[in-house]
């Protein structure tokens, strides 16, 4: 009964923590995401779950992580939905 963000288990800002870690944010976007984050917190979960993310991407060229972003700012894949579907297989 609280924000009403919080009562889904989506969030549209989603996607923006995904580049947040990616580090494709400006600056301001960055800071209004933060708070953003200290609020929501199934962006906090979203953090938490693309934490990996960033060792992966840490071995990939600039110019490709800003081709993922523009990529997933239009899908939104969680790597979390990936793995549950993986699982389910076995
Ligand atoms: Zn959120």
């Amino acid at each position: 009964m609280g924000l009403a963000y919080t009562a889904g288990t989506t969030c549209e800002r989603h996607c923006d923590v995904a580049s947040l870690l990616l580090g494709a944010l400006t600056l301001p976007e960055e800071r209004e995401l933060t708070t953003h984050l200290a609020a929501c917190r199934t962006c906090q979960a979203a953090l938490d779950e693309l934490g990996t993310l960033p060792d992966l991407l840490a071995s990939v060229p600039r110019s490709d992580v800003e081709l993922i972003n523009r990529s997933t700012s239009r899908s939104c894949r969680v790597p979390g939905s990936v793995e549950a579907s993986t699982a389910g297989t076995r």
